[in-house]
């Protein structure tokens, strides 16, 4: 069983926001600002590839219900939702969850990127890529 399994089942022990059948909301141990929580879906999927579809649905509305009791009880400057999946994008937990992770005006984490205007037919070259596989 996962670690993050193990929580769900309660043979780890965790810090609970909220449950519901399919979902649970709990604060990340490390957090990288206060207020750093995650939500999962109960079911075990490693990445978005592999999720059921009503699960992540599942997550997303945990997440959205999470992010605004976050939002009234920190009044932060901004939420980040993140969600990893794959090595190449620091995921650490083979099991999907969404980082709810309230942000302040310069607290310095490196999350965000420069907007540079792209090439416009690379950009168009690479949705027709993306299309084809949907
Ligand atoms: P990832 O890097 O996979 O997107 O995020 C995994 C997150 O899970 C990290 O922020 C990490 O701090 C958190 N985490 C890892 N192990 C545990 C644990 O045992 N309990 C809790 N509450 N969080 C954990
Ligand atoms: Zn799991």
């Amino acid at each position: 069983m996962c670690i993050f399994c193990k929580i769900a089942a309660g043979t780890i022990p965790s810090i609970r926001l909220y449950e519901d059948a399919e979902t649970l909301a709990f604060m990340d141990i490390n957090p990288a600002n206060d207020g750093h929580c995650l939500v999962m879906p109960k079911a075990h999927a490693p990445t978005v590839f592999e999720i059921a579809a009503a699960d992540f649905a599942a997550a997303a509305r945990t997440a959205a219900k999470v992010a605004r009791a976050v939002d009234r009880a920190l009044t932060p400057d901004g939420i980040n939702l993140l969600q990893a999946n794959g090595p190449g994008a620091a995921q650490s937990v083979q099991h999907l969850h969404i980082h709810v992770l309230p942000r302040r005006q310069g607290d310095g984490l490196l999350l965000n990127w420069t907007p540079r205007p792209g090439d416009r037919a690379r950009i168009a070259e690479i949705a027709e890529r993306i299309k084809a596989a949907l």
